[in-house]
Order: C-alpha cells, then structure tokens, then sequence
C-alpha cells in the first residue's frame, strides 16, 4: 500500500509512532525516525525495520527545536529523495489540575505536541508542494475534542492539532497533499501505564469496548491514511477509541 514511499515518523522510538513505523515499513515504506537518545532499543528497531528490507535513517531531533527539525527534514530529503509521508507523532503529557499547573508544563506541552507538528509540518510540507504529493498524519487526541480534568495543556495542544490540521488541509488541497488527524482515545503505551489504577478503571468504564486500544489499531489506520486508498479525504479527525468519545 505504501511501496517505496518515503516516510518520516516524529516519536518512532516507542509506542504508537513505532508501531506505525513497523506497519509502513511492512508495506514497503522507507522509514526515517528522529531520537533524542540514542538508545539500545532505537538501535533494535532500526535494525529491525531494516530486516523488513526498507531503508532506515534515525538521527537526534528535539522537534519542539525549528533548527533541528530544519537540519533533520533537510537530511532526509537528501538521503532518501523525497518524502511522501509524514506522521506528526511525538507527544508528551505533564497532568495536572489547572489551578495547579505551572506555567513550564503548559509551555512544555504546547512547545512539543503543537510547535513540534508546526515545525516539521512547515518544513516537509515545502518539500511535498515541490512533488506536488504528499499525505500528513497528525495524531492528535480524543482529548482534544471532549477536553478531560487534569489534561488542559494537553487538550489545548491537541484541539490546536486538529486546528492547524485543517487549515494546512484547505492551504495544500490543491497541491495534492492530504492532512488529516487520527484521534486515538485509550492506547496501551508507556504514556499511559503510568496512570493510577484508579484512572485508568475509570477510563475503561467510559469505553464502550470495555479495552484498550494497541498501539496497532492506530498504525492500521495510519497506513490507510499514508496510502493513496485515502486520496480523497482531507481535513478530517478519525477517531480510535473503542467508541468512547461518539460525535
Ligand atoms: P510514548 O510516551 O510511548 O512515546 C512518545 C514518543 O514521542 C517517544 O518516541 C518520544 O521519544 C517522542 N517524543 C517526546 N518528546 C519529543 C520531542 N521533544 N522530540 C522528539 N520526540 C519526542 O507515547 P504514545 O506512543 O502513547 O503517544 C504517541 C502519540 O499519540 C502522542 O502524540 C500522544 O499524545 C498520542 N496519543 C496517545 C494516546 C495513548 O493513550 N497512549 C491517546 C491519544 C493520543 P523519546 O523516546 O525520546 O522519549
């Protein structure tokens, strides 16, 4: 589905983003991830994503940094050619009641989740309007759209996602370029196994599936999204949530 399509993945070093990073590479897609530590577990993947037969290329970039990601798109282009796919991934959580937030964790948030996908979404997309091709994921949140205590610098970051995410869809419609939003609700990753088991209860009782999601059912429909089966569809928030958040 997305043979020999070159593919940069933002936060592929774990969970979600490296599943989708697996799922592409699957179906043929040349892989490029960024790190901020290059650890033994980057080191595995990129050997396995190899092992599928794709060209990987992993390199250290803070996204939140517009210099870095600069260097890092600017480097993937070179290496691979072009870049047909990008998949907005990286994010971060730091919870907390808003009277009690400080003002460092809802800047750290917004500078990663929302500056991060601006950065990299403003430097691939001028490679992608050149190729007159591209497809943009950005993976936002069911928060984003429903808000949830305890998260308002996430659900800002989020909902500013999905914000951005359309109007980049009305500004590179006619340069084929397709940008959409996945809305993942309760994935089973390191993010969320840090949540108390008094939350994470009241989370499954919301879910109509009664589960969580892996980090898979995301990738399935990533690769949708990254393939051309999605050609005519732009602008939009799918969500994959088991049914929690209906609209
Ligand atoms: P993880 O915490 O498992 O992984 C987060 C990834 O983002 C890691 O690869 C991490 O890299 C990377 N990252 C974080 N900050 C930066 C940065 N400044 N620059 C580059 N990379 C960075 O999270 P998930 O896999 O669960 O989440 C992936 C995405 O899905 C996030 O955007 C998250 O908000 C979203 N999401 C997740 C849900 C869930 O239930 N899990 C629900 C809804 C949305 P490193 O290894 O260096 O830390």
């Amino acid at each position: 589905m997305v043979e020999n399509k070159n593919a940069i993945i933002t936060g592929g070093t774990r969970g979600i983003g490296r599943e989708i990073a697996r799922t592409l590479a699957q179906n043929g897609a040349n892989i490029a991830i960024n790190y901020r530590n290059y650890t033994e577990e980057v080191e595995k993947l990129v050997e396995e994503l190899k092992s599928l037969g794709a060209k990987v290329l992993a390199s250290k970039c803070d996204v939140s940094n517009s210099e870095e990601v600069n260097n890092f798109v600017k480097e993937v282009k070179e290496a691979f050619g072009t870049i047909d796919i990008l998949v907005n991934n990286a994010g971060i959580t730091k919870d907390g009641l808003l009277i009690r937030m400080s003002e460092k964790d809802f800047n750290d948030v917004i500078d990663i989740n929302l500056k991060g996908t601006f950065n990299t979404t403003k430097a691939v997309s001028s490679v992608m309007i050149k190729q007159r091709y591209g497809k943009i994921i950005n993976i936002a949140s069911v928060v984003g759209i429903a808000g949830n205590a305890g998260q308002c610098n996430y659900a800002a970051s989020k909902a500013g996602i999905i914000g951005f995410s359309k109007s980049a869809a009305r500004e590179l419609a006619l340069r084929n370029i397709n940008v959409n939003c996945i809305a993942p609700g309760y994935i089973d990753t390191d993010m969320t196994k840090v949540l108390p088991d008094k939350i994470k209860e009241e989370v499954l009782k919301s879910i109509p599936m009664k589960k969580m999601g892996e980090p898979k059912d995301v990738a399935n429909l990533a690769l949708f999204l990254a393939s051309n089966l999605s050609d005519y569809i732009t602008g939009q928030v799918i969500n994959v949530d088991g049914g929690m958040v209906m609209l």
